[in-house]
């Protein structure tokens, strides 16, 4: 047994659980506590989206609500473990305004401090305005990974991260692409292991979607920029949003039908011409299907793009999609630069490991190209070297400057919201 599993677990012994984080890390902590028969409560999460659904047979309290609901059990039996990747220390400082400061807490990272995402499949059907993949001639492997790699890495990532309890089956490409996805969740599984997966939904055949939802993946993330197909069109290039519509009821009946508890969250991401009448109607078909929906202002994508603009150097496909952006590159830079991060740091940087399909490693998920990588193959390369590189990358200092990671992680989100209220909505139905 690893030094860090054994003290995470004898402070876990005994204990009533409550996750703060109903995402991803804490639905790989929730699946851990069950396979140790530890004792969970609930979550706590502060995403409007998120409270009040049930996952993992746990309900999710605002951080407001969760003191009633524990108010009964003593509190030296009560164990708070915020379980989130990059905003711990948020979470931390805000304990207090919830009255919570009174209940121990631990957080989960200080005992396993990685995250991996697994880009499965290096390519996709659509062509989204936002996204590297619509960046014509791009030059960049759009490979699948083979099965046989995927066993590769994760047998090397449970060397590196014993304590590893979920993983991202996507960065940049569309994971039900690949041919044997549904083996590939079966194999983390085994290992014990989550898996987060996000799609476009924009598929004809639902079989490629619907057998790898019957093992019963942790979490399916729904992108998508509309209800109805103008607005969709506009910044889903070659979906369809028609045909992601009827896959999202049949998600809904498959899912009841095989009693699955796959989380299934639609992601929204807000433009000019999405955010009225559109979003009215995708939050009703979600509230109907009992999916989440969580909205998310749309950045331009990838950092290099992001950095091109910095330097004055534009591309008519930024220019065109930045007019319809509710929050603008400067605009968000702006905002989030108010709630800066510790010099030096960034998150994206310290516990993120991304893995592309060729196998090679980026400096982090925000950068597409290969001119910023850490490693030519995760398989032949160390951690210690990885961080290693990763600490002497050259962009890193650069990007830091110019408060990019606080603009992708998008923080001060009142700040963000000033700048969006300030644009004429352009809600096309
Ligand atoms: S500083 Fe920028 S380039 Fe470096 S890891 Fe963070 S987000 Fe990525």
């Amino acid at each position: 047994m690893s030094d860090s599993k054994s003290r995470l677990d004898n402070l876990l012994k005994g204990k009533k659980i409550i996750i703060w984080g109903a995402r991803m890390v804490g639905q790989g902590f929730s699946r851990y506590c069950s396979s140790n028969n530890l004792d969970t409560l609930c979550f706590i999460d502060s995403d409007p989206s998120l409270q009040n659904q049930t996952i993992k047979g746990l309900k999710v309290f605002s951080p407001n609500d969760v003191g009633r609901f524990i108010s009964s059990f003593p509190k030296e039996e009560l164990l708070i473990v915020i379980a989130v990747s990059i905003k711990s220390s948020e979470i931390i400082s805000t304990l207090k305004n919830f009255s919570l400061d009174h209940l121990e807490f631990i957080t989960y990272s200080d005992y396993s401090n990685i995250f991996f995402t697994i880009d499965v499949v290096g390519a996709c059907n659509l062509r989204c305005a936002s996204c590297a993949h619509s960046i014509p001639d791009h030059g960049v492997p759009m490979n699948i990974m083979s099965f046989e790699n995927v066993k590769k890495v994760l047998n090397k990532i449970k060397n590196d991260a014993p304590l590893c309890t979920h993983v991202a089956l996507y960065s940049w490409g569309e994971p039900f692409l690949h041919p044997k996805l549904d083996q590939i969740i079966e194999l983390f599984h085994q290992s014990n292991i989550a898996v987060a997966l996000s799609t476009n939904l924009s598929h004809e055949n639902f079989d490629k979607i619907l057998k790898p939802l019957k093992k019963n993946p942790e979490n399916l993330k729904v992108s998508l920029s509309g209800y109805y197909d103008q607005a969709y069109d506009n910044t889903h290039s070659g979906g369809d949003i028609t045909l992601v519509k009827s896959n999202l009821y049949k998600l809904r009946y498959f899912i009841d039908k095989y009693k699955l508890s796959t989380h299934v969250d639609i992601n929204y991401h807000l433009y000019r011409d999405n955010n009225g009448k559109n979003l009215e109607k995708m939050q009703n078909l979600a509230d109907e299907l009992n999916f989440g929906l969580s909205t998310v202002h749309a950045l331009v994508m990838p950092l290099e793009r992001v950095f091109n603009h910095c330097d004055g150097v534009s591309d008519r496909q930024t220019e065109d999609l930045s007019k319809n952006l509710l929050v603008t590159i400067d605009e968000g830079i702006q905002a989030s630069s108010e709630k800066p991060l510790p010099q030096g740091v960034c998150p994206f940087r310290e516990n993120q490991l991304n893995i592309n399909a060729d196998l090679t490693v980026p400096v982090c998920c925000l950068v597409f190209n290969r001119n910023h990588l850490v490693s030519n193959n995760y398989l032949d390369t160390s951690l210690q070297d990885i961080n290693l590189n990763k600490s002497n990358s050259d962009i890193c200092s650069k990007c830091m400057k110019l408060k990019l990671p606080e603009y992708n992680m998008g923080f001060n989100k009142e700040g963000w919201k000033s700048f969006a209220m300030q644009k004429t909505s352009s809600d096309v139905s």
